[in-house]
């Protein structure tokens, strides 16, 4: 009898956790898996900020795909998803079309500048290893530039966004900048960094007492934070505010946009009703009409609740990785002829890096800062790995013995 043709494409934390789990609860006999990403490796979403901060060399937020893939139970293909045609259930990549039985898609995020004018064409984002090696490279570019013109406006980095990534961004130039200025010979006290947040408040998903600590943080460290104020458009010279009635350039050299993420586009070209790259999806993250489409990680919006006060889930790796467990699960209940299972998010915490050896966080229930938390971020990402690829993996690519 013919095998159940399983495609998942994508291989972030939602994809390859969805391959993970089917590799190791299901047979090979009923399902034919094939796996579409992009690259041969999959990358750590969640330590992209260390790369664009230069703290680690951007293959050490990735490993091999090959590592993990279980070549008697899975497929794994290295092409870009170009359409999905869900009536004719076929997908076109740069290798081929491909056909399936049940889809899952988990095609993540992408930068969404919500319109700011120039901010597309002038400042960089932190959502791919490419765009994160692009930001260390044009901080060395505008450093060393400054070494021939010393021009303090060669040393000035802004930053959009004050959110988590935002924060954990400036965590770690707080680490990497004064070793670059001293690497140069550059003072340290010529640098300026500023961050923009249009929201009176940072980090609300962290108490007040705990966001204060990431504040004071940015202030013992010579890195400027404007709340309440709203960017109007990135230009080459740096990002322009509003300042009561006044616009107003907050120099930057080095630009970075971090306040803003959408699904991937080929949701919008693929499906109906389709907001910022995010569908609304079923409590057993299939999506309307389809029971054989999941969608998850960052391009679904999975639902808190019922009725008028539910609201979508953020989207973070924790929920992506649960999203792909109960997706490989799924599978295997459709297989056997049995009901799926609605997605019930466990939260284990949220922990944010404020550079190596800092940070604030909820983990087990209990707050952590300083190093405590630094460890405890170091836990959680190499327990990320550990899920996926096993102790040889978390050993050679986790954080516990490197970095
Ligand atoms: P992704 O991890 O984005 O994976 C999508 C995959 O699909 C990628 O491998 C991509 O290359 C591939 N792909 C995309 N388009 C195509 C295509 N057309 N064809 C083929 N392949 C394609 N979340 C937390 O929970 N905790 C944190 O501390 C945290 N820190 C973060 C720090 C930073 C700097 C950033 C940017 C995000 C952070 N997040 C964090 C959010 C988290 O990274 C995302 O929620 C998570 O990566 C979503 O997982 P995903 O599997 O949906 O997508």
């Amino acid at each position: 009898f013919e095998r159940t043709k399983v495609l998942v494409l994508g291989a972030g934390y939602a994809g390859i956790q969805t391959v993970a789990k089917i590799q190791q609860k299901l047979s090979r006999h009923t399902l034919d898996v094939t796996l579409i990403n992009k690259h041969e490796f999959h990358y750590e979403s969640t330590w992209l900020h260390e790369v664009a901060a230069g703290a680690i060399e951007w293959h050490h937020a990735t490993y091999s795909i090959n590592h993990i893939v279980d070549t008697l139970k899975t497929n794994f293909v290295q092409a870009t998803v170009t359409a999905i045609d869900k009536e004719a259930k076929k997908v076109q990549t740069t290798a081929g079309e491909f056909d399936y039985d049940i889809l899952v898609v988990a095609l993540g995020f992408e930068s969404e500048s919500f319109g700011i004018q120039g901010m597309d064409e002038h400042a960089h984002t932190i959502v791919s290893p490419e765009t994160a090696i692009a930001v260390w490279e044009e901080i060395n570019k505008n450093f060393n530039r400054y070494l021939e013109s010393g021009d303090n406006n060669d040393l000035s980095i802004v930053v959009g966004g004050g959110g988590f990534t935002g924060f954990e961004f400036l965590g770690e130039l707080s680490n990497t900048i004064p070793e670059l200025c001293k690497e140069l010979g550059i003072d340290r006290n010529k640098v300026k960094i500023t961050a923009i947040e249009a929201m009176p408040k940072v980090l609300p998903m962290f108490p007040d007492h705990l966001a204060d600590y990431a504040k004071n943080f940015l202030k013992d460290n010579q890195i400027e934070l404007m709340t309440g104020t709203a960017i109007t458009a990135a230009n080459d010279q740096g990002l322009m505010v509003k300042v009561g009635e006044e616009e107003k350039l907050i120099a930057g050299a080095t630009r970075v946009w971090t306040a803003g993420v959408r699904g991937n586009q080929l949701m919008e070209k693929s499906f109906e009703g389709v907001k910022r790259g995010r569908i609304i999806v079923k409590p057993d993250l299939s999506i309307e009409g389809h029971p054989e489409i999941f969608v998850i990680g960052d391009c679904a919006a999975a639902m808190n609740g019922e009725g008028e006060g539910a609201r979508p889930y953020p989207t973070t790796a924790q929920i992506a990785m649960q999203m792909g467990e109960l997706t490989a699960t799924n599978i295997g209940h459709i297989i056997k002829g049995v009901k799926t299972e609605p997605f019930n998010f466990i939260d284990r915490g949220t922990v944010c890096s404020l550079g190596s050896h800092d940070g604030i966080g909820i983990a087990l229930g209990r707050e952590v800062t300083g190093r405590r938390a630094a460890m405890m971020k170091r836990i959680i990402d190499t327990r990320a790995i550990f899920k996926v690829g096993g102790p040889i993996l978390a050993l050679s690519r986790g954080k516990l013995l490197n970095i």
